[in-house]
């Protein structure tokens, strides 16, 4: 459809509804849907529909066509902004990467995205609304198991550092939830678990390990049989 006298038509449709600002920025005048994002709306054999601006921009104008998990952006952060020669394509990965504070020691990387409860999302590979400390796991250490959860041991929502992270059941994360309302004491820390493995390779009975982290018998059974705390 590109560069036939019906495209050139909805360029200049396209361009009637721009404000061209000082900086260059075409900005959008005309329909944005909720989250402000411009909309161009277009018919095609007589069917009446809206498409991204910018992705009409990016295809029909630049003549490109927008490749799976890359989605478009612009370079300006203008929000109505849509300037062919503004756009840019971006991946799912450095989407993710951009919203994430990393430290050089190994502190908690903390996102700073999209944050609708208590964990952040992100639209990823072509979901809304992905957890992002799950996408990080699969990123850095691989699959998610279906019954298993990613739980953080850093007790850090936020924070999506791979070595902050572990696998466990829905129980695991139930109980740690339990177990943190209830008393914070009790709480085992990453340390603490290394430690009750080095006391279990060396022969120590586990009730003793037990009393000695003040947690029951079956938590330190659930770590020697690597149903919780795996990985660590
Ligand atoms: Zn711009
Ligand atoms: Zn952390």
């Amino acid at each position: 459809m590109h560069g036939n006298t019906n495209t050139d038509g909805l360029v200049e449709r396209f361009k009637e509804r721009c404000d061209i600002d000082n900086n260059g920025c075409w900005i959008w005048k005309s329909i944005q849907n909720k989250s402000g994002t411009p909309l161009f709306s277009t018919s095609f054999h007589g069917v009446h529909f809206y498409i991204s601006a910018r992705r009409f921009c990016w295809e029909q104008i630049l003549g490109n066509r927008l490749h799976r998990n890359l989605e478009i952006h612009v370079s300006c952060e203008n929000n109505l902004c849509v300037n062919p020669n503004h756009l840019y394509e971006r991946t799912d990965i450095s989407r993710l990467e951009e919203h994430i504070i990393k430290n050089t020691d190994n502190s908690c990387w903390i996102w700073n995205g999209h944050i609708p409860e208590r964990y952040g999302t992100l639209r990823f590979g072509g979901k809304n609304n992905v957890k992002v400390h799950r996408i990080v796991w699969e990123l850095y250490k691989g699959e998610i198991p279906n019954n298993l959860q990613v739980l953080h041991m850093c007790d850090n929502p936020l924070c999506v550092n791979p070595d902050h992270l572990f696998l466990g059941t829905i129980k695991d994360n139930m109980l740690d939830m339990v177990r943190k309302d209830r008393c914070k004491l009790a709480k085992l820390k990453a340390d603490d678990v290394r430690e009750i493995r080095m006391s279990l390779s060396e022969g120590n009975p586990i009730r003793e390990i037990a009393k000695k982290f003040n947690v029951s018998k079956s938590t330190i059974m659930d770590i020697k049989n690597e149903r919780t705390w795996i990985g660590i």
